[in-house]
């Protein structure tokens, strides 16, 4: 067997893993990517969010996802609420990828600063100075190893919603999206220009578990026949059901030298979108972190503490999200909804606004990310939110627990830092505070 040598090993090309490798390898770090590069099974068709387009932008990846597209969606229409609903995208709808035409792209892309080794990932053996990685084509040794498969890095892990993808003909507008709610999960469409229809019966597991190819057909012909939309669909075709629940590790570093990116760390529910846009965010600060940690000159713990904080921050918005998609749905009161729990209300941290200001808690430091390093920089904690404020637009923490000393009105903390800065620069930064609990009385202890 064939044994391989690189700085880093990239296990699976799917979005995380195709980016995060691209980004390394740009960086100078000498990459593996491994992957079987089969085609993708389960949807062919995913919806790209407008609030992606810029870090697709900013990393030059924005044209892959263009090509891969036939064109934004135009309207959402819904059986969501009590009465149907029409949300008009009015040009910043999300782009309709092909899903396996924006893999074999990015994984091309990929292959441009890369090494891409056609293997199934079989074993991982970590140690501190690095990892071997047993594959389908020989042993692969690296200094860190990224872990990018997907839901399949964490196969053990139970879902409680399965998708039942699908694709059709029918009568609906091009570029048009349908969500409707059942009483036992929810269906998802979306309408190509060349008259096919592609989407996914979200359920939990048990109602399509053991079901064999022909009674899957049978199934999602009645669940349309339902659906005042949807009935009218014909030539359907279902793939098998695949994990679509909610999942996240506790943490993205298995150990030092083995992190996991993407679905791997984070696997969002489809019903909060954004999965793909999780995977560029994460691969492109995993791929940052990774110049950090094979850095002797830098710190790893700072590229460690970064990842953490990140991870964690992605998976509180994702649960929101979620949650709040899902609370929104009024149409069944059923179990499979009564299940799905609600938001749960923001920490009630009273917001300082009068009187003498002084910080809640000391100065500290966090992890950020720099052009190509993780690096630390002095920082205030925000006790409401799990975050902190280092800098803005030139504005930093020093700057800000300067003009806090000695304690004054919150408006004289601005006239204070309004010398030597612009005063809507002063008056944003100053409200994120407040809102995040930076402050609290002088002479209160919190
Ligand atoms: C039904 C459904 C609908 C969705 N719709 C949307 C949507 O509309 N918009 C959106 O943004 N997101 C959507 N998502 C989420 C989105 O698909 C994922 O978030 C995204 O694909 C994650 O990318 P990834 O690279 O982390 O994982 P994946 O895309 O799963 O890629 C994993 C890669 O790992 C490889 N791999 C697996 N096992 C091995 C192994 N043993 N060895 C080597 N390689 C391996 C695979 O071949 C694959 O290339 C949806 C998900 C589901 C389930």
């Amino acid at each position: 067997m064939l044994s391989h040598k690189a700085q880093v090993a990239v296990l699976g090309a799917g979005p995380a893993g195709a980016v995060t490798a691209r980004q390394m390898g740009l960086a100078g770090l000498d990459v593996v990517l491994i992957d079987p590069f089969v085609p993708v099974t389960g949807h062919q068709i995913e919806s790209f969010p407008a609030s992606g387009a810029p870090l697709a932008e900013e990393t030059g990846l924005l044209r892959f996802f263009c090509e891969a597209s036939d064109g934004p969606a135009e309207a959402m229409h819904m059986q969501w609420r009590d009465s149907p609903e029409t949300r008009r995208f009015e040009g910043k709808g999300p782009l309709l990828l092909h899903r396996e035409s924006l893999h074999v792209a990015l994984r091309e892309e990929a292959g441009r600063h890369t090494t891409l080794l056609q293997a199934r990932v079989q074993k991982i053996i970590t140690s501190v100075h690095g990892a071997r990685v047993r594959t389908s084509a020989g042993e692969v040794c690296a200094d860190l190893v990224i872990d990018a498969r997907g839901r399949q890095a964490r196969k053990q892990h139970k879902t409680d919603l399965t998708a039942l993808p699908f694709a059709a003909q029918g009568n609906l507008p091009a570029f048009s999206m349908w969500l409707e709610a059942m009483t036992q999960g929810w269906i998802w469409v979306s309408a190509l220009p060349d008259g096919t229809l592609h989407g996914a019966v979200f359920q939990p597991p048990e109602v399509l578990a053991g079901m064999g190819a022909e009674e899957r057909l049978t199934y999602l012909a009645a669940r349309f026949s339902r659906s005042a939309n949807l009935n009218q669909l014909h030539g359907i075709a279902a793939g098998k059901p695949m994990a679509a629940g909610f999942s996240a590790v506790d943490g993205p570093l298995v150990s030092a030298r083995h992190l996991l990116v993407g679905d791997a760390a984070l696997a969002r529910d489809p019903i909060a979108s954004h999965g793909l846009v999780h995977a560029l965010r994460s691969g492109v600060q995993a791929a940052v972190a990774a110049k950090t940690i094979l850095d002797p000159d830098l710190d790893t713990r700072a590229a460690h503490s970064f990842l953490r904080h990140k991870h964690r921050a992605a998976v509180a918005a994702a649960r929101l999200a979620t949650q709040g998609a899902y609370a929104d749905q009024c149409r069944f009161k059923t179990k499979f909804w009564a299940d799905r729990p609600l938001p749960e209300p923001p920490a009630a941290l009273p917001r300082v606004t009068q009187g003498l200001v002084t910080l809640a808690a000391p100065l500290t430091r966090a992890a950020v990310l720099g052009h190509d390093r993780i690096h630390w920089a002095p920082a205030i904690k925000l006790l409401a939110v799990d975050d902190f404020l280092t800098e803005a637009g030139g504005l930093n923490a020093l700057d800000v627990a300067a003009a806090c000393r000695p304690a004054a009105s919150l408006h004289e903390v601005a006239n204070r830092l309004g010398r030597q800065h612009d005063r809507r620069l002063v008056f944003r930064v100053l409200e994120r505070l407040t809102l995040g609990g930076a402050f609290a009385q002088a002479g209160l202890s919190v």
